[in-house]
């Protein structure tokens, strides 16, 4: 047969690492009985687990998922009766989700080669829910396949860590996402300088990167970000105030000062190296050169300032006055 069958996991560029552990327990028909794939955010951790659960039920396929078959088919849409998905109910996830699908994990598959239940999120179990998850982790029935997902590795029990094989996804250099756009079937085309920031910016994940090309909405919401960091780092006379409040207004308040601050370095670092491949900014690298009118010092007690307005904005202040205080920070 053609090797149409590992078709699927070849495309998680930058995560061999996971690729070969589950390679290596499908085609020795060896799985494990827990899987545990960690890793920050937009790293294609879901995605991965779709298909490792695709390829352990595959009917045409030893070492993969053909993405064709019935199975296949039927885990994609979601409507395979031996694949089950739990994610966080509100804020975590409760003991009586386990309770259901372990009713449903007593008995055999069904239709498939085993039973996989993906925990997303599974930092967020209970305790209960991850006491009653250990119990049947100790003593897994020999058909079932468990895959957790989180992105906070510290957060889960140890108990429960050490009992599953942990699959990591790894953040993925910008040279590596940048080739992985170009070749893109779709976002190939789109301007070279484009798909280069886009890989800088995407904090190694490859779907975080796709999201930025394919975004108009956060290419504008960028050039917005733009201006007004310009104005503050310039101190021009526009009137800040009311366009920060209109961000509060869309709930934007700390994408934007993460934005900011992003930019803040951006000419802390160019001010004092002149070094261009320094900037992540690097769609604004013109602009960014162009601001010299600032001290490296003026511009560490900017970002201080910014840096110490994020950490207090989770609490319950008044964030009209913490906002004018900062502004007023930020133009003294
Ligand atoms: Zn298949």
């Amino acid at each position: 047969m053609e090797r149409v069958d590992i078709m699927g996991f070849d495309n998680f560029v930058g995560q061999e690492k996971a690729v070969e552990i589950f390679k290596r327990g499908l085609s020795r028909k060896k799985l494990n009985h827990a899987y545990l794939l960690y890793g920050s955010e937009e790293r294609g951790k879901l995605t991965f687990a779709f298909l490792a659960a695709r390829a352990i039920n595959c009917l045409n396929s030893q070492e993969g998922a053909c993405g064709d078959c019935v199975s296949c088919q039927k885990i994609e849409k979601g409507l395979h009766p031996d694949v089950t998905i739990i994610s966080p109910q509100g804020n975590n996830i409760k003991i009586e989700q386990l309770r259901q699908a372990k009713a449903q994990a007593s008995y055999r598959p069904n239709e498939g080669e085993k039973k996989v239940i993906v925990i997303k999120e599974a930092h967020l179990m209970s305790l209960p829910a991850a006491n009653s998850l250990l119990k049947i982790l100790e003593e897994p029935p020999f058909y079932l396949v468990f895959i957790l997902i989180t992105s906070d590795l510290a957060l889960m029990p140890y108990t429960i860590v050490s009992r599953c094989q942990l699959v990591p996804f790894n953040q993925v250099p910008a040279n590596e996402i940048f080739q992985f756009l170009k070749e893109h079937e779709q976002l190939g085309s789109f301007p070279e300088e484009q798909l280069k920031t886009a890989a800088t910016l995407a904090d190694g994940s490859i779907g975080q990167a796709i999201k930025i090309v394919s975004s108009t909405e956060w290419q504008e919401r960028r050039k917005r970000y733009f201006q007004m960091s310009r104005d503050i780092v310039l101190n021009s006379d526009t009137d800040i105030f009311s366009c920060i409040e209109e961000l509060m207004e869309e709930e934007k308040i700390l994408d934007f000062f993460d934005f900011l601050e992003s930019i803040l370095r951006d000419c802390l670092v160019y001010q004092s190296t002149e070094e261009e491949s320094l900037i992540i900014n690097i769609d604004y690298l013109q602009e960014i050169k162009g601001i010299k009118n600032k001290s490296y010092r003026k511009l560490l007690k900017m970002i201080r300032e910014v840096e110490r307005f994020k950490k207090n904005s989770g609490l319950p202040l008044n964030k009209r006055l913490a906002l004018e205080a900062l502004l007023v920070k930020l133009k003294g």
